[in-house]
């Protein structure tokens, strides 16, 4: 298992994706997140957006952490992946602050020099994804679903197409290592980096089409049984 830390990926280079849409359901309160649990983008809301953050949120359900940041941590992300116990998973994310808004879910004076040339204010240039995950951190016995890190790997496709200045990916861990470890060392991150990366599925071959017949083969048609 890879240190969190390393968990960073660089776009440049890479071929983007096509336009997505996402398979989201919004919460019920979200003005209320924009509102008091999100800021004003410091930098332009789409040509200022040069990554996305990947979380986990330390908890067991979309529900709790969403409780959490409602009622004890001035605390969000823009969308929130189930868990395999939950009803969303499989089926939808969850989004819960705008993305033209700044989530908070990295500390304001945390930056990594290997992204974004150093850059700190990391929510206001970022997208934030909290994948549902228990952490515990002592015996990584909560594995992530194949699901969940399609569905994370869907989330950062659809913002690499979407924003054109997008160009890193990375953990929380690699801009927070005294305090945080998420997604921690469970989380599949070279599996993940190859999702967000994949080719595109190749154009659809063309129709057969029948060969035309030579001269022969024309004369030859003279013996066969005919349409109507
Ligand atoms: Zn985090």
């Amino acid at each position: 298992m890879a240190n969190p830390e390393t968990y960073i990926l660089d776009l440049n280079g890479k071929t983007r994706p096509p336009r997505s849409s996402l398979a989201e359901t919004v919460v019920h309160d979200i003005d209320w997140f924009n509102a008091s649990r999100a800021s004003k983008r410091r930098f332009d809301p789409v040509l200022g957006i040069k990554g996305v953050v990947i979380h986990a949120t330390a908890g067991s359900t979309s529900g709790g952490a969403l409780q959490h940041w409602r009622t004890a941590a001035n605390a969000s992300a823009h969308w929130i992946v189930p868990a395999e116990r939950e009803a969303e998973h499989g089926r939808k994310v969850i989004a819960s602050v705008y993305e033209a808004r700044a989530a908070r879910h990295v500390r304001d004076d945390k930056s990594n020099r290997a992204i974004n040339g150093g850059a700190a204010l990391i929510n206001h240039w970022t997208l934030g994804i909290e994948i549902v995950n228990r952490q515990d951190l002592d015996n990584y016995t909560d594995t992530y679903s194949d699901w969940q890190v399609q569905a994370t790997a869907d989330i950062v496709r659809y913002c690499w197409a979407k924003y054109p200045n997008l160009r890193w990916v990375f953990s929380h861990a690699s801009v927070d290592p005294s305090r945080r470890a998420d997604p921690g060392r469970q989380f599949p991150w070279t599996e993940f980096a190859g999702l967000v990366t994949a080719a595109t599925a190749p154009p659809a071959p063309l129709p057969l089409v029948s060969p035309v017949p030579d001269d022969d083969e024309m004369a030859d048609d003279s013996r066969q049984p005919c349409c109507g």
